[in-house]
């Protein structure tokens, strides 16, 4: 069953790979992670947040399920263009409660493909912009915390512990499998899932 990964969980720090073929396995896995991110009421998820090592997001910028024209699933995004900067509050699915001001590019030019294989060019603004960047870092094993300013990091310090904490206390309790297990899963699943898609 697929759920959200959560820090520090390895998935997260894995950089995905480009997917070379759409497939009904890669629609289904898509629309479950729409699902998941409306119901922990996010605006976006990667792939390596549910534990696929594939260059895919989704997003909804208005987060309202109901505006399914601002829904979308993008295969192998790519940062084009950033101009300007904005600095605003940024949480992760896959680290919740914990929100930061992040300083981000205030315009982005990203190019993707929808799932029909059609390349699209798209401009987005502030919040999207914050958003595209945010999505497509974590393609690349790339965090939000990692864009944290000092004191940004300061004030998160006991919250990431936390985290770190929880997670290898459920590791020890044999919840969470150890960390070698998960990155000889990932790379399993980097070979066996293109073919199957
Ligand atoms: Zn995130």
């Amino acid at each position: 069953m697929m759920k959200i990964l959560q820090y520090p969980h390895p998935s997260l720090r894995h950089p995905a790979k480009p997917l070379t073929a759409i497939s009904e396995r890669l629609r289904t896995a898509a629309a479950k992670m729409l699902e998941l991110m409306y119901e922990h009421r996010g605006l976006g998820l990667a792939a390596p947040q549910v534990g696929l090592p594939y260059q895919f997001i989704v997003l909804n910028p208005t987060g309202d399920p109901e505006q399914k024209d601002q829904e979308g699933v993008y295969l192998n995004p790519v940062v084009l263009d950033k101009k300007g900067s904005q600095e605003g509050d940024e949480g992760c699915l896959s680290f919740p409660g914990l929100f930061q001001k992040v300083r981000r590019a205030k315009t982005v030019r990203v190019q993707a493909y929808d799932l029909n294989g059609n390349a699209l060019e798209i401009t987005a603004n502030n919040l999207g912009a914050r958003l595209w960047l945010h999505e497509i870092d974590h393609l690349h094993g790339v965090l939000y915390i990692d864009k944290f300013s000092d004191v940004a990091k300061l004030a998160a310090r006991d919250q990431l512990r936390t985290f770190e904490y929880d997670y290898r206390k459920a590791q020890e309790k044999g919840e969470i499998p150890p960390d070698e297990e998960v990155e000889k899963e990932l790379r399993a699943a980097e070979d066996e899932f293109p073919p199957i898609l």
